[in-house]
């Protein structure tokens, strides 16, 4: 365990975490609300600093990255806990877990950094549940991946101020944005929207290379009226460069009597995107198809072929398809 960055004393044996919206009020003994922040003797203590629960090598297309790097690998690393509670969590065993539960072998940042260049990955990916709360963990591993690319995968769920500390370390990040929809988010994951469109327009501020993904749930966020709205949005406020990657959700956690998301909603969300003028958008966790590949918004040629997570063709050089510019960090 490590003391936490971002908290301060409220009253004598009691604190407030201030690295996520939620700031919760911990008294002594006490967790957050991600199970992993822990007062101890009127202190913050990250209880996941160094304890991996997963590790491995994956194509960063899994991230899903389309437009960082195609075709290399991302050293993925994992702890248990999450700032959310999703209704919908695909990786609920370890993201609401406590940390009691499990048995870690503690892995320094030094030991991880290590292992990711021994591994031939050109990055570091924090991933599987959110790196918001293993942010002391993250921050401290970036600082140390000299010649490592780093990127989270985050529900974008912070505070300005950490947020904009963890931007100066990492190149790459994709967000999940949920849905365009307050209430959605309230009675689904127990974050509100606001905190992540913010998130969302300071990372691209930055200068930090971004992709958002929006999972579609059947009945829940599948209304193309609001999938509009955020496309609007998104073109507004990021840009029309900013890749978008809806996926299918699949019955899990608390939603199991929810069906699968049919290809044709996100097909039909791909074309609302498209004609709202985001420029990449790609449909994933279905039969692939055309949707998962990358065509030149100028010529409409093909620039990369992709199928799963694998890349079939890529013909962009030094960041040109054919002569056009392709958003996107390619070397
Ligand atoms: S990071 Fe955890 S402890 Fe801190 S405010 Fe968010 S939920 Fe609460």
């Amino acid at each position: 365990m490590k003391e936490a960055l971002y908290w301060e004393v409220k009253e004598k044996d009691v604190v407030q975490c201030l690295l996520c919206p939620k700031l919760c009020v911990i008294k002594e003994g006490g967790k957050g609300q991600c199970h992993v922040r822990q007062n101890i003797k009127g202190k913050l203590y990250s209880m996941v600093y160094g304890k991996p629960c997963a590790i491995a090598v994956d194509p960063i297309e899994k991230k899903p990255l389309y437009h960082f790097l195609p075709g290399s690998t991302a050293f993925s690393v994992g702890t248990i806990g999450c700032n959310l509670h999703c209704r919908f969590c695909q990786n609920w065993e370890t993201s609401q877990a406590y940390p009691e539960d499990f048995e870690f072998k503690d892995v320094s940042p030094d030991e991880i950094v290590k292992q990711a260049k021994k591994s031939g990955c050109e990055s570091i990916a924090y991933t599987y549940n959110d790196p918001v709360v293993f942010y002391e963990y993250a921050l401290d591993i970036a600082k140390k991946a000299k010649g490592l690319r780093n990127i989270i995968v985050c529900n974008g769920f912070i505070n300005q101020e950490p947020l904009k500390e963890w931007c100066k370390h990492i190149d790459a990040a994709n967000i999940d944005l949920k849905a365009f929809d307050d209430k959605f988010y309230r009675e689904n994951t127990t974050a509100w929207l606001n905190p992540i469109l913010e998130s969302l327009k300071t990372i691209k501020k930055m200068g930090v290379w971004l992709e958002i993904t929006n999972l579609i749930i059947p009945g829940l966020n599948d209304d193309m009226k609001k999938i509009k709205k955020m496309c609007a949005w998104i073109f507004e406020n990021l840009g029309s460069d900013v890749p978008l990657h809806f996926t299918a959700f699949y019955p899990c956690y608390q939603m199991m009597d929810t069906p699968r998301t049919p290809a044709v909603t996100l097909m039909e969300a791909m074309k609302v995107a498209l004609r709202a003028g985001l420029n990449y958008v790609y449909v994933g966790n279905v039969d692939p198809g055309e949707g998962s590949n990358t065509y030149c918004p100028k010529s409409k040629k093909l620039a990369v072929s992709r199928y799963g997570f694998s890349i079939l063709q890529n013909h962009i050089k030094e960041g040109r398809c054919n002569g056009e510019r392709i958003a996107g960090v390619w070397k």
